[in-house]
């Protein structure tokens, strides 16, 4: 394959399978798209007059990548939910709930990250693998430390990932090694905040990141909600993730009607605020989210892994909530959305059990559109990303299935469905054979060494 950089005009010509909002999925064959200065020119059905289609939009014939049979292109998986800084203990510790395997695991290894030589590197190392996984726009949380945030900022600008980045904020109810004082974390979030937007990244956004109700005071929750809606930056927390939070979080605050009403007395929910979890939302909260537009990230890997409970998507989806997908690392052990997908099918079917043959299940399509449009609407971007839409931002997948590796067996009668639900369930990085984000072919730089940042 030739490789199209950033600002060429290229097309691809193959099948491509993406969703709208109308359709869960959608299969296009022998369609060509057109990608000049990162965003899709066009897309429609090839025929023998491709080369004048080309010639119109000026792009050379030496500029056209034509997929393989059985190959075909999708949209970049969308991970509204990630820990970079967890990422050293993905795949451990998972023997304990939430509030104690925060203390015990989480909060050591993210003070950690005070040690900017230890920062970069570990960021390195998750952003090469989550890219690698197919993961061309993500919502991070970082740690309370601001320049190892801006690293970060730093290391995903280069890797080329979109993203939005959150300095995390916490100054009570955690342990004096990983705490801060009231005034000064608002200070260091107007700091990082600005230095970001200075920084004038092309595709890295700040990301206002009160940890959650527990670790962050009111006041404090009050001025991020202030900043976030006067500079209209995202907001991520996490709400109802666990029983015991949920009792936890009504005792510190017995003012509010609920665990919802504090992130909306503190003014964090905008149509910008990405919710982890909300397995335990009643449904007048589930109301006061619709009504604000906040989206629902959902974790299944993670909910299942330390044992937290399961969220009734389906049931979110009938109150017009949006939910995307997130791999929650290292709550949820897997640093992929394919994974994030394979398990939402896995708690949908669980819940189906419990609930009877009323109670209908996501399936592969549904969890198709999660990862893909279902983010990009969580995170507000569905207007830049999420499908193929003319005018969109070309972030795609090249996904082959009978790649070098694959443990995905095509057969000569399987349709193209067949073959896309095959790698929803069975897909894994080997079956990504190209990641694009803006127009530019990340691939060559999903290796799991760290990158050179000078
Ligand atoms: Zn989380």
């Amino acid at each position: 394959m030739p490789e199209p950089r950033l600002n060429q005009r290229f097309a691809i010509v193959g099948t491509f399978v993406h969703s709208s909002n109308e359709q869960s999925l959608l299969t296009l064959q022998d369609h060509c798209l057109g990608v000049a200065n990162g965003k899709i020119i066009f897309l429609q059905k090839w025929d023998e007059d491709l080369l004048t289609l080309l010639q119109e939009h000026n792009i050379l014939p030496e500029s056209v990548i034509y997929l393989k049979e059985r190959q075909f292109l999708i949209p970049g998986f969308v991970d509204t939910h990630i820990h970079a800084s967890q990422y050293p203990n993905c795949g451990k510790g998972l023997d304990e709930g939430l509030l104690s395997w925060l203390h015990k695991y989480t909060f050591p290894v993210e003070a950690k990250f005070a040690d900017l030589e230890f920062a970069t590197e570990t960021y390195s190392k998750v952003i090469s693998r989550v890219i690698k996984n197919g993961t061309t726009t993500a919502c991070y949380y970082a740690t309370i430390d601001t320049d190892a945030t801006l690293r970060l900022c730093d290391i995903v600008d280069k890797a080329g990932q979109r993203a939005v980045v959150g300095k995390v904020n916490m100054d009570q109810n955690s342990p004096d090694f990983y705490k801060e004082e009231t005034t000064q974390s608002f200070q260091n979030t107007i700091r990082y905040v600005n230095e970001v937007i200075n920084r004038e990244y092309q595709l890295v956004k700040p990301c206002i990141t009160p940890r959650f109700a527990i670790s962050c005071c009111m006041d404090l929750m009050k001025q991020l909600g202030q900043l976030a809606r006067s500079h209209h930056l995202h907001v991520q927390t996490h709400i109802c993730e666990t029983r015991d939070e949920c009792t936890m979080v009504q005792k510190l605050y017995p003012e509010s009607k609920s665990y919802t009403d504090v992130y909306e007395q503190a003014g964090l929910l905008t149509k910008k605020t990405v919710l982890a979890h909300g397995i335990y939302l009643s449904k007048e909260e589930r109301e006061t989210i619709k009504k604000r537009r906040s989206g629902i990230s959902h974790c299944p890997n993670s909910n299942l892994s330390i044992r937290s409970g399961l969220l009734d998507v389906k049931g979110c989806f009938e109150d017009d909530i949006a939910v995307g997908l997130g791999t929650d690392i290292s709550g949820g052990y897997s640093p992929s959305i394919m994974d994030a997908m394979r398990t939402a099918i896995s708690t949908s079917n669980t819940i189906a059990m419990q609930r009877g043959p009323s109670y209908t299940p996501l399936d592969y399509k549904d969890v198709f559109r999660m990862a893909t449009l279902g983010g990009a609407r969580v995170l507000d971007m569905d207007d830049i990303i999420g499908n193929f839409e003319v005018g969109k931002e070309f972030d795609a997948l090249v996904i082959d299935p009978k790649a070098a590796g694959s443990v995905i067996d095509v057969f000569e009668n399987d349709s193209i469905e067949d073959v896309i639900q095959k790698f929803v369930f069975l897909g894994d990085d080997r079956n990504i054979l190209k990641v694009f984000v803006a127009g530019r072919d990340l691939s060559e730089k999903s290796c799991v060494e760290p990158l050179n940042i000078s």
